[in-house]
């Protein structure tokens, strides 16, 4: 029994009041959590991680309630999807209160917050009573986390401790909603989709600047060591690695003339939000499979597909 994993909340509770570096379940994925008002605490999370300084954390709370100890202001299209979305993969940038530290905020004006839906985060947050900023708790650039796994084999040596709250349930990062005269500008997609926004407030963008608001957006991010390449059609693409050892990831049907033990099927009947449940832990099965390179099968882009896309996109860009 590794002691540096368990399901001790209180033992966790503890160190991340005491400033340390805790990893934690959330229902996106596993976390990288420190004391969100103690800077130094803040600081390695970053050293941790290798993290740009630039790029901001988002903050997590126990109930929406707290919102507003760290926001100036909470326009009413914020408001609607709060109350509809939160707890849940839902993060929202908002005017940021003094209180909020800049290294947390990368010295913007405005702040992420989270209430994440995972009973085993919210008892956490619940019982240290102190808000938590967590990025995804992967080396800089790498996998996101769905597994304690996952976390002990990348940052295990940089953790006082990993809460096990077992296999993420939504899989991937949360949806990131900014504001910009009360209309919700998406920059990250996630699980809640623009459609899910737009049945709530009747408007929403999906932000097409050219700045990289945050690094979730850069183009290379969650990106495997092995070389992945991403694709309408993995039968074409096979004719030009045939001398190379393959590993495939697909979601519909598993590729014909290729032993199934080189494929990963991420769902069946193309139910995509197990799709994106499964999408991370099959990148680092494949990732530490020895392949020369790993073909993965774009998704229909719409919805979860488009985040999936999104997230597969950022893994093949170099
Ligand atoms: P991670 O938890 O690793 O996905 O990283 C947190 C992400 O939240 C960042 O990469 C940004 O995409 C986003 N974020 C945090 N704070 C802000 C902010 N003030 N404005 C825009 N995006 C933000
Ligand atoms: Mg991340």
């Amino acid at each position: 029994m590794n002691e540096l994993i368990g399901n001790d909340i209180e033992k966790a509770a503890e160190l991340l009041v005491a400033g340390q570096l805790v990893a934690i379940p959330t229902e996106t994925v596993y976390g990288l959590a420190a004391h969100a008002l103690n800077e130094e605490a803040v600081a390695n999370i970053f050293k941790a991680k290798n993290r740009p300084p630039t790029n901001p954390l988002i903050i997590h709370l126990a109930n929406k309630e707290q919102i507003s100890d760290y926001v100036t202001t909470i326009p009413g299209n914020a408001h609607k999807l709060i109350e509809r979305f939160c707890p849940g993969p839902l993060t929202v940038v908002l005017p940021a209160k003094d209180i909020v530290p800049s290294i947390v905020t990368a010295d913007r004006a405005t702040v992420a917050i989270r209430i994440p839906a995972h009973p085993v985060a919210h008892r956490l947050l619940t019982l240290s009573g102190i808000p938590l900023a967590a990025p995804s708790a992967n080396p800089s650039s790498y996998i996101s986390p769905t597994k304690a796994e996952h976390v002990l084999h990348t940052l295990g040596n940089k953790v006082s401790y990993i809460l096990d709250g077992g296999e993420c349930a939504a899989g991937i990062e949360s949806t990131i909603i900014g504001f910009e005269d009360d209309i919700p500008v998406i920059y990250r997609q996630g699980i809640i989709t623009a459609d899910d926004i737009k049945a709530v407030t009747g408007v929403v963008r999906v932000y097409s600047g050219t700045a990289t608001l945050a690094p979730g957006m850069s183009a290379a991010h969650y990106s495997p060591k092995t070389p992945l390449l991403l694709t309408d059609n993995i039968e074409t693409q096979l004719q030009q690695y045939k001398a190379k050892s393959v590993g495939i990831i697909t979601y519909d049907n598993y590729v014909a003339d290729i032993a199934t033990d080189r494929q990963i099927l991420l769902c069946t009947d193309t139910d995509l939000g197990s799709a994106a449940r499964n999408l991370y832990a099959a990148m680092h099965t494949m990732d530490n499979s020895g392949y020369d390179i790993i073909i993965a099968k774009k998704f229909p882009d719409a919805g979860i597909g488009r985040a999936l896309n999104d997230r597969l996109q950022r893994a093949a860009a170099k």
